[in-house]
């Protein structure tokens, strides 16, 4: 068998990554439901299989990157699913962002098959995944680490190995649902320090040298026209969606049930997404909250 990478889900994260992979000289064979995305692999070098099985029967390596748990479970379980046909010794890395419990489950039917599973969601979003910049938050066993961390540095550039598996999507929701609350918290601050009557760039470039310091405010703020090259600046568009973020408050207040532990602002900030994600802000950045909060009852 070939050395070679299997890569599967080749959307906005998956195809730029997949992208990286050859750029750094790996042999790459690729799948993805839409016929779009495998074409533009295949222009840039890459290998195109009719299945995810096919992708496996070609591989000792495999990445995914798909939506959600549901998607990550039928790539594969289905019955043209990874699982068919994964040989021996392979090492699968699911980069998606999904339920930790997910995670475990196909990390045991790996097991069956003599393979290794283990989760490395990103943290970066679509400039990282394009630049190979990427946080890699992985989970599983530390003699594994070393081959994943050598795929992975292809595509990233902190690859970080969290604990056992589900060990870094537990990370990526903690860390996605901080953001949220942080991110709503400089909103609503802004928002109430302009109908006070400030400057939104002299309050925030006060608070960025005080203690309300924080990404969303300093390196991310919500509000148009404080920084430059952030999704803010250019109606909210691109960046990372508040749909996307729904999805990982949900899979937050989940484990919260799960663990039994509270969250009353994740739980809030949950809630806040949820209403957002019913307007046109679904298809938005995820800072666009500021406007929702702003001005709901606009456009
Ligand atoms: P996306 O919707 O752009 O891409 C997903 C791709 O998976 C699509 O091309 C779709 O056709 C494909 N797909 C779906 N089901 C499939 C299946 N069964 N078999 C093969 N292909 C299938 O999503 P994305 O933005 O690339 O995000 C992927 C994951 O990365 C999500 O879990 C997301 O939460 C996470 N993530 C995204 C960002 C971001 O900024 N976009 C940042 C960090 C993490």
């Amino acid at each position: 068998r070939q050395a070679k990478v299997g890569f599967i889900g080749l959307g906005l994260m998956g195809g730029p990554m997949a992208v990286n992979l050859i750029q750094k000289g790996h042999s790459v064979v690729v799948y993805d439901l839409s016929s779009k995305a495998t074409e533009h692999l295949q222009d840039e070098g890459a290998e195109v299989a009719k299945s995810p099985a096919e992708v496996a029967s070609k591989a000792d390596r495999i990445i995914s990157m798909l939506p959600n748990s549901e998607h990550v479970r039928t790539c594969y379980t289905a019955d043209d699913g990874v699982f068919q046909s994964v040989l021996a010794g392979t090492l699968i890395l699911d980069s998606s962002t999904i339920d930790p419990n997910v995670s475990k489950e196909m990390a045991a039917l790996a097991v069956k098959k003599g393979a290794v599973f283990m989760d490395a969601p990103v943290s970066g979003g679509v400039p990282a995944a394009k630049g190979g910049t990427l946080t890699f938050m992985v989970g599983g066993e530390e003699q594994e680490f070393e081959a994943a961390r050598e795929l992975l540095s292809a595509m990233g550039k902190n690859i970080v190995l969290c604990g056992r598996v589900g060990s870094g999507q537990a990370v990526k929701i903690c860390n996605n649902m901080l953001l949220a609350i942080t991110m709503i918290g400089v909103s609503e601050t802004m928002n109430l320090g302009m109908r006070l009557g400030l400057d939104p760039k002299v309050m925030a470039g006060t608070i960025n040298t005080a203690t309300g310091r924080c990404w969303s405010s300093d390196t991310y703020n919500p509000v148009p026209g404080v920084l430059p090259n952030v999704p803010s600046a250019n109606d909210y568009q691109g960046g990372f969606l508040t749909a996307l973020m729904l999805k990982d408050l949900g899979l937050a207040q989940n484990a919260a049930i799960a663990t039994n532990s509270p969250t009353p602002l994740g739980a809030v900030a949950h809630q806040i997404y949820k209403l957002m994600s019913n307007t046109y802000l679904s298809e938005r950045d995820f800072s666009s909250v500021f406007r929702f909060l702003q001005e709901p009852q606009k456009k």
